[in-house]
């Protein structure tokens, strides 16, 4: 328990190390809609080692949506743009919280993004 909670930490202290630099490669605003609200460091796959491709500076609206399980596809919309991002965390994070919702632009924008094939065909399988 000691053991894990050390390696969170390290794990944290590695996330927040990186985040000047992400918040500079975002321009101060969030990179999946945006918007400047609540800015923070969010982590695509926290089972990860911190990375810069592995972490978004998200606004808080955005940050809600990843853990909502049916989201409204008008607050979906100003995440389209995020998926031509060459940036994991940006991109495919977006994908994930898009492919909730069943509407056919959602589909479509992923179809046409840049997001790698064996990934795009997890998200729309
Ligand atoms: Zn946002």
């Amino acid at each position: 328990m000691a053991k894990g909670s050390q390696l969170n930490k390290e794990h944290l202290e590695a996330v927040n190390a990186l985040g000047k630099s992400i918040s500079k490669r975002a321009g101060f605003h969030c990179e999946w809609c945006g918007g400047d609200e609540g800015l923070k460091l969010w982590e695509y796959q926290p089972d990860h080692e911190p990375a810069p491709e592995n972490l978004a500076l998200l606004c808080s609206g955005c940050r809600g949506l990843v853990d909502k399980r049916t989201p409204d596809p008008r607050e979906l919309r100003p995440l389209r743009n995020a998926l031509w991002s060459d940036i994991p965390a940006v991109a495919e994070g977006a994908a994930w919280v898009l492919v909730r919702c069943k509407e056919p632009w959602v589909r479509e924008a992923i179809e046409e993004s840049l997001i790698a094939d064996a990934i795009k065909e997890k998200l729309l399988s």
